[in-house]
């Protein structure tokens, strides 16, 4: 171990002693996405020694993240999380070992990612990664700790371990009527600060073992931080669970819309934007072209061509991302989604 001071405070603790302060040094934690779950998670990782740490982001840092994503700070705006995240851990724990992923988790790269690890974090606000993390964790035996928040409440779970329910046991299936809102999905720091702390718990939990400490396997904790008001409901394993009963099928995962930043210069894509008319009124992209999602997600045949790569944007990615995702089952090969959406490209480039 080598550093009897840094460690000190917990290693007195009986239920963490020397040994367990071994098997945090000896364990490996991949974390997916550094946002506001994965940075309060990945800061307390860090600093209670966890010897080995992935963090997979393919995003930047904006200002705008600043409020929530406690790792970064104002000179790291526009640097890419991955990197700016583990420059901040290995300036708080110089002891362990960091690799930044600046790419997107996907079908593709899963399962080698995986493998590396001896556990999740699962730091995504969106349900395609969250189903990919899922089905891939049943796959590989990996737990992977759960985290979501939704205004002011949250909730975490472990997921995935051997003989426990995994994700889709709650919810089998991603919901199809699903419409994200770049305005809608207010949140306060603070929420995601304590569901991200509990998911880091949870993993130390796992990591060190031992009679002292129940993980939340099997059982889903649910927080309502309005009046702090908390539930620990018990969750079955599903018989008929499509990733990881008898029944299940080998489940198909669409490939990984593919994520890129603001440019200057679309260099032949086709620019559209899927705002809705008075953000499109505001001010748009030069030369793009105006589908609103709301309409877009009721039509069966998409008027664009599709030998051209086309480029969505919305305000901050995520309806955009969505619409990716429509377009691709509509049988659009070459979609890609804009990360940061107009709100960055207006600050880049506007
Ligand atoms: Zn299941």
């Amino acid at each position: 171990m080598g550093n009897d001071i840094r460690y000190q405070r917990q290693v007195i603790l009986d239920e963490i002693g020397e040994n367990g302060q071994r098997k945090l040094g000896e364990a490996a934690i991949l974390c997916i996405g550094a946002g506001g779950l994965g940075c309060p998670a990945l800061l307390y990782l860090a600093a209670a020694g966890v010897g080995r740490i992935g963090i997979v982001d393919f995003d930047n840092v904006d200002e705008s993240n600043l409020q929530r994503q406690t790792l970064y700070s104002v000179d790291q705006i526009g640097q890419n999380k991955a990197a700016a995240a583990k420059a901040r851990l290995a300036a708080l724990n110089p002891e362990i070992e960091i690799t930044a992923y600046e790419t997107q988790l996907s079908a593709k790269n899963a399962r080698e990612m995986f493998e590396s690890y001896d556990l999740i974090i699962d730091g995504t606000d969106n349900f395609t990664t969250k189903y990919l993390i899922n089905d891939m964790a049943v796959e590989t035996n990996m737990p992977f700790i759960y985290g979501a928040i939704q205004g002011f409440e949250g909730q975490v779970s472990v997921f995935g371990a051997p003989g426990a329910p995994c994700y889709r046991c709650l919810y089998p299936q991603p919901p199809k009527e699903h419409i994200p809102t770049c305005a809608e999905n207010g949140v306060i720091g603070a929420v995601a600060g304590i569901i991200g702390t509990a998911q880091a718990m949870e993993a130390i939990k796992l990591i060190v073992g031992g009679e002292s400490f129940t993980p939340l396997i099997g059982t889903l904790f649910c927080i309502d931080l309005r009046d702090m008001r908390t539930r620990t409901l018990a969750l079955p394993r599903d018989a008929h669970c499509p990733a990881c009963s008898d029944h299940a099928k080998a489940l198909e995962h669409p490939p990984a819309i593919e994520q890129i930043l603001p440019t200057a210069n679309y260099e032949g894509a086709l620019l559209i934007d899927v705002r809705e008319q008075e953000e499109w009124d505001a001010g748009y992209i030069e030369g793009a072209q105006h589908r609103p999602l709301s309409i877009l997600m009721h039509t069966t045949a998409a008027d664009l061509p599709k030998d051209r790569t086309i480029v969505l944007y919305c305000a901050k990615g995520q309806r955009s991302q969505y619409a990716a995702e429509i377009l691709q089952a509509l049988g659009y090969a070459n979609v890609k989604n804009m990360v940061g959406g107009y709100d960055a490209w207006v600050r880049q480039f506007a």
